[in-house]
């Protein structure tokens, strides 16, 4: 242990200096050495408790007498001045009186024993894109998906510390992690509040980093996440599964992470709202004679019939094939748009066929109400 100097000597006064003397001595020197005047100089930092050091003594009558009379041995075997900054910070607001800026400056933000609460942090939000075929979408699925996000470091528990260490209140803004300040303005005092330089406003000082995330207290992690689609979702919509997102740095809640739905395109079913519609070509003779024709739906594909004599236009229903209302009961339907193909080449064998026919009376067309047109039908639908 290095010799201890005189604490008369450290403040400049004498054995018979007043109390006031001693107070006013400190107070000079409190505030030539004071961290936040000299960041990262550890020589004025050492003065500065050193200072504080004195002044405990020789502030308070019964330690003085002691002094007085034994020097340093009279101070016992395991006294060391103030513990750290923080004690000393505790004594501002006795040296400083509320009259004075340096009340306002030290003894509001210090001391005070946690005015302010310092609010929980949060980290942001991931956002990923999931794209879905049409039956995931009708079914619901589950997806396991990769994701890079922020997490807390496991080597230091999220506090950025070697091994996890507690770490030491800021002695600037004594973990506030704002700094008041007092500026005489010509209409008096202003009190202006900053964060705080030292700590950047988080409260708390890391002494010594560590080494796996360098003090940030997080690691870019790759997850493989499990979430679960309801069935009925739509492209662009957005779902949320909270705390799945970024850890903020040195501890705090993780933010969200944000999945956007984007819906594959799918060549035989076209999505209308909670309907699927597909278009089907018929030939001219199969509409004619009538038959049965498969067509794909959700599921795979299925057999439907078509009458004798169904025109181009009209829309089969199958009720139930489309897609669940995502938050009720019930489906959607899918939609047969009928198209009747007419032939853009023909042999002459088949115009020959064709020729006899067309003066034929059942080839003239005779529609009845029933056969409103495509505009009617689809206005029926949508109604
Ligand atoms: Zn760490
Ligand atoms: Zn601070």
């Amino acid at each position: 242990m290095a010799q201890k100097r005189d604490y008369y000597e450290i403040l400049g006064v004498t054995k018979s200096s007043s109390e006031d003397e001693i107070k006013k001595a400190y107070r000079k020197l409190a505030i030539k050495y004071h961290p936040d005047k000299n960041p990262d100089n550890p020589e004025a930092e050492d003065k500065f408790k050193e200072a504080a050091e004195a002044y405990e003594v020789l502030s308070d009558p019964n330690k003085k007498a002691r002094y007085d009379q034994y020097g340093h041995a009279g101070m016992g075997g395991g006294y060391s001045g103030p513990q750290n900054a923080e004690d000393i910070f505790s004594q501002f607001g006795d040296i400083f009186g509320e009259g004075s800026p340096f009340g306002s400056f030290f003894g509001g933000g210090f001391g005070g024993g946690g005015g302010q609460r310092q609010r929980v942090r949060k980290g942001s939000d991931l956002r990923i894109k999931l794209k879905l075929d049409l039956q995931e979408v009708a079914n619901g699925v589950e997806k396991k998906i990769k994701v890079k996000r922020h997490v807390s470091c496991n080597a230091c528990g999220g506090n950025g510390s070697k091994n996890g260490t507690s770490l030491r209140t800021c002695p600037t803004c004594n973990g506030q992690g704002q700094v008041r300040r007092v500026q005489q303005t010509m209409l008096g005092q202003m009190v202006t509040a900053s964060t705080c330089p030292t700590c950047n406003g988080e409260g708390k000082i890391i002494d010594s980093k560590c080494d796996v995330c360098m003090g940030e207290g997080r690691t870019l992690a790759e997850e493989v996440i499990s979430i679960k689609i309801p069935a009925g979702v739509a492209e662009g919509m957005q779902l949320s599964m909270s705390g799945k997102g970024n850890v903020p740095p040195r501890g705090g809640v993780a933010g969200d992470l944000l999945i956007v739905v984007e819906e594959e395109e799918n060549e035989d079913l076209k999505r209308d709202g909670n309907n699927v519609v597909h278009e089907l070509y018929v030939n001219f003779v199969d509409a004619a004679l009538g038959t049965s024709v498969e067509v794909p739906t959700i599921e795979g594909r299925a057999k439907i019939t078509l009458e004798a004599g169904t025109q181009s236009g009209k829309i089969l229903r199958m009720k139930g094939k489309g897609i669940p209302h995502l938050n009720s009961y019930g489906k959607g339907d899918q939609l047969i748009y009928v198209n009747v193909w007419t032939p853009r080449v023909l042999s002459s064998e088949e115009k020959g066929i064709l020729e006899r026919l067309r003066n034929s009376p059942n080839f003239q067309p005779r529609p009845t109400k029933n056969d409103k047109s495509f505009f009617e039908k689809m206005k029926d639908f949508f109604n």
